[in-house]
């Protein structure tokens, strides 16, 4: 059982701030995220556009913005539950609650901040009969650790960046990568474009294009493929099938946790958007109230008065008295210190 004081549910950047408000407030946390890294919406749908409207930063790609969020957050040593979708939530006797993964996991906090943007990404799956057979048995979504694609042969379907961009790193570690589209143009990054036809040229990448694939085939594992090419129908061996048709968003189990919904999103209150559940709150994207803008800047504000709350949950009986960071300083959880210069008193002659 994983136990901590905060446990966020979405690792985007309104739950990773999170970390850094409640760590000054001497509270832990713990974030999970259904997607394999870290970034929400930022590192998923956008990391390589500029945002221009992040106070302080007139310009931050949107994959540089979460670089700099964790960053901030590391010396409050938030854990993370990865590649996991938070799927229930059962309240204890004690107040607290125990949320529980898809996979199993388990993990308690007496405060929850749900920080699901737009909710958790599930993976588009291409409409193969038997294809849910296969999953995690050669058929993969996701790439979370691409050691697992040395020396082996890797078909990737799809037409986008990350089809693309994983064609591209796998050339290097796979035996064999074979790139299908169902057309004959990818939409993507010029330089990525760019990059997978010197690939193929070079005989690193093989491209079948307008293509689709039909089958999967194998006992216990991937095995071979079958890939309609216009009236062809061309059976591939390979070890790993990875259709990358993008990812669609939904509230998911979270709709189910007895919370007030509204239009897929959570009705919070606007003093500390807590929810119709004491201990639980809705941060960033996945709240609503009168007025709500969901932007990141609304998400790290909504984030910082939540911590507030929660500390005073914590704590009933300590007197909360906000504190600058350029007064105090931050003590670290991992051991450091950082605080301005001390000013000394020292006579000038
Ligand atoms: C193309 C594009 C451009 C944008 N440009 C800007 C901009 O310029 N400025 C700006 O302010 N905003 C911009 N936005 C919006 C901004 O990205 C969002 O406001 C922001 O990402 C919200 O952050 P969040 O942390 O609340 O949610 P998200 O970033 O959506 O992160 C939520 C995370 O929660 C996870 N999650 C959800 N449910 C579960 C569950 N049950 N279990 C586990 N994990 C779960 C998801 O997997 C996801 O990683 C843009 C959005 C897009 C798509």
């Amino acid at each position: 059982m994983i136990q901590t004081d905060i446990l966020i549910i979405g690792a985007g950047p309104t739950g990773l701030f999170t970390v850094f408000e409640a760590g000054l407030l001497k509270l832990r946390c713990h974030l999970i995220d259904a997607l394999p890294q870290p970034g929400g919406q930022c590192s998923e749908l956008y990391p390589k556009k500029p945002i221009y409207d992040i106070p302080g930063l007139p310009e931050v790609l949107a994959g540089d913005l979460t670089k700099n969020l964790l960053e901030q957050g590391k010396q409050f040593q938030p854990g993370f539950t990865l590649g996991e979708r938070a799927d229930t939530i059962e309240k204890q006797k004690d107040g607290s609650f125990i949320v529980t993964t898809n996979k199993g996991t388990k993990h308690q906090a007496p405060i929850v901040a749900i920080a699901g943007g737009l909710g958790s990404f599930e993976p588009r799956k291409p409409l193969i009969e038997n294809i849910t057979n296969y999953e995690d048995k050669g058929v993969a979504y996701f790439i979370k650790d691409p050691e697992v694609y040395r020396d082996k042969r890797v078909v990737i379907s799809g037409g986008g960046d990350s089809a693309l961009d994983w064609s591209i790193f796998l050339a290097d570690i796979a035996s064999e990568v074979t790139l299908i589209h169902r057309r004959n143009e990818f939409r993507g990054a010029l330089d990525s474009v760019e990059s997978v036809q010197e690939l193929k040229l070079l005989g690193k990448i093989n491209l079948i294009t307008p293509a689709e694939v039909t089958g999967v085939h194998g006992s216990d594992h991937v095995e071979a493929i079958t890939v309609k090419k216009g009236e062809e129908q061309i059976y591939l061996e390979t070890d790993y099938f990875i259709p990358l048709f993008g990812l669609s968003p939904k509230l998911g189990p979270i709709g189910n946790w007895g919370l007030d919904i509204e239009k897929n999103a959570i009705k919070v209150d606007t003093i500390d958007y807590q929810t119709n559940i004491p201990g639980i709150f809705a941060i960033g994207d996945v709240n609503t109230y009168e007025g709500k803008l969901k932007l990141i800047l609304c998400g790290f504000h909504e984030a910082t008065l939540m911590c507030q709350s929660a500390y005073k949950i914590l704590n009933p009986n300590k007197k909360f008295v906000l504190k600058y960071t350029t007064v105090t300083g931050i003590n670290g959880f991992d051991g450091s210190r950082k605080e301005s210069p001390k000013a000394v008193v020292k006579a000038i002659i």
